[in-house]
């Protein structure tokens, strides 16, 4: 049976469910399987299987301690009514070029793929290994990820979720989603300070034994809905080998993925591990480009300036789920990984050794700004009659650039991972639209425009109370959990 162990070198030996319940392992590390599994069918008899059949024969490897019950349950649970189109993902696209559209869930990200069923997979473990205490869900997020964690969470029994924003790197659209948030068990924060407070703040707090003991006392368990949760992170992997499946080849193909923490293009490569033929993962950053150097140099390097962009889901500098990658490329030495993350965390840089440098060849790295977003936006609207939200265009932009280098004109799959009316007004401006004094009147303006129809959960979001509206220091998070729980 496969096991759990973290990338930093604690081998005990976790089931899926031990793993999914903590999120993080206790050393820092992230949970990874002790051998990438195998399908136990060949990709080819999966032609014609529907998404939620593919998902089933996708996690079932991953989490061999389901029952099979359980599993399915999940999966119905997650995917049966909510989302929109004719299944999970719809593939839309011209020339040799597909993008996989991951937003037609609840929130409008692709982040509801994922944790629509994070919950499911969260409370059957907690089920089956009698677990009487509540979870309390710890949630960094740059806009798109606290949004569905909320909606996923919201008044799941036995859990509570905190979610932290940065205050100034989110949308008007992601804010307003976030504090409108109903559930008696949701609690959501805006800190002073950029994503990666929050997400450094988040696993400062994972790390603290005395606090993590101090909840347990008070009955309380934590976990995390953010990709270091290998309960996220394999969900994804199925709708790459859904997409494959349907691009009906044998061909090698390109994966080009607008890439943040590094969670997304991961499920990719999980993806090719099962037998998705790939020439090249194509890792598209916007000026946030510490992968982009990491790949070309094998240098992972802090000492940059970070920008705001309008592409803000990726306005990362620390990719958590890079660890993952380099901890299998480097055949699972966690020591090396642990050495290499010290590293980072004392002199915020490390280096790869040569050979884990040449396996990182499989990926192409580039990236954008955000002048190049809006003319990408605009010239593949006006030239193919397709509309891309801010973050796919840094994809297409990076894809355009690596065609352009290369001449490879092979089938290409690009994730695109978010509605534009969740980023309408950059979107609005780069198709012309005048200048509008409230956000949420460029949802209207571009409905108008493009007659593509406004997702549900963001029709009328303007006047919608926010509820949530508490903006904190980074250094008071854990009086935020605490509040929120209940507990002094
Ligand atoms: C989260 C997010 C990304 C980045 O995905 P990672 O898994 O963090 O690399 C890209 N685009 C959108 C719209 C997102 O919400």
């Amino acid at each position: 049976m496969i096991k759990y162990q973290t990338t930093r070198g604690l081998k005990e030996g976790f089931s899926s469910k031990e793993a999914i319940i903590q999120g993080l392992g206790k050393d820092g590390g992230l949970f990874v399987p002790d051998k990438i599994p195998s399908l136990d069918i060949d990709l080819n008899d999966m032609k014609n299987f529907s998404y939620s059949e593919i998902a089933y024969e996708v996690m079932k490897v991953f989490f061999e301690d389901f029952t099979e019950e359980e599993l399915k349950y999940c999966i119905n649970n997650a995917y049966d009514s909510k989302f929109k189109g004719e299944d999970v993902v719809t593939l839309k696209g011209f020339d040799n070029v597909k993008f996989v559209e991951l937003y037609h869930g609840e929130t409008s990200a692709f982040k509801d793929v994922a944790l629509s069923i994070l919950p499911y997979l969260l409370t059957t473990s907690l089920k089956s290994k009698g677990e009487k205490k509540k979870v309390c869900i710890l949630t960094a997020t740059s806009g798109d990820t606290g949004k569905a964690a909320l909606q996923g969470f919201a008044d799941v029994e036995g859990t509570e979720i905190c979610v932290f924003y940065p205050i100034d790197g989110v949308s008007d659209v992601q804010k307003k989603q976030m504090t409108t948030q109903l559930g008696e068990n949701t609690h959501v924060a805006g800190i002073k300070g950029n994503f990666d407070d929050a997400q450094t703040g988040v696993k400062k707090i994972f790390a603290d034994k005395s606090f993590s003991e101090y909840l347990f006392e008070n009955d309380v368990i934590l976990s995390s809905a953010n990709s270091i949760n290998i309960g996220r992170l394999v969900p994804q992997i199925v709708y790459y080998v859904y997409s494959y499946l349907k691009l009906n080849t044998d061909e090698a193909i390109n994966i080009v993925v607008p890439t943040g923490n590094f969670g997304n293009i991961l499920a990719a490569y999980y993806a090719m591990k099962l037998g998705v033929k790939v020439n090249k993962l194509i890792c598209a950053s916007n000026e946030n480009n510490v992968l982009t150097d990491f790949l070309r140099s094998g240098e992972y390097s802090l000492d940059r300036d970070f920008f705001v962009t309008n592409s803000p889901s990726m306005d990362i500098l620390i990719s958590s789920n890079l660890e993952r990658l380099i901890y299998h490329l480097s055949l699972d030495d966690g020591e090396y990984i642990k050495n290499n993350m010290k590293e980072l965390a004392d002199n915020g840089k490390y280096t790869v050794n040569d050979d884990i440098k040449k396996k990182l060849e499989l990926f192409y790295g580039n990236f954008c700004n955000s002048k190049d977003v809006v003319n990408t936006i605009e010239s593949v609207y006006n030239t193919k009659g397709y509309l891309m939200d801010t973050h796919t265009a840094v994809a297409y932009n990076v894809y355009s650039k690596y065609v352009e280098e290369t001449g490879d004109d092979r089938s290409t799959l690009i994730a695109s991972t978010a509605s534009s009316y969740k980023f309408a007004d950059s979107v609005s401006l780069a198709l012309g639209i005048e200048k509008q004094y409230n956000a949420f009147d460029y949802i209207v303006k571009l409905n108008d425009k493009t007659n593509i129809d406004i997702p549900e959960g963001l029709k009328g979001l303007d006047s919608k109370k926010s509820i949530h509206n508490d903006i904190i220091d980074k250094e008071d998070m854990k009086d935020f959990i605490k509040k929120s729980l209940n507990i002094s």
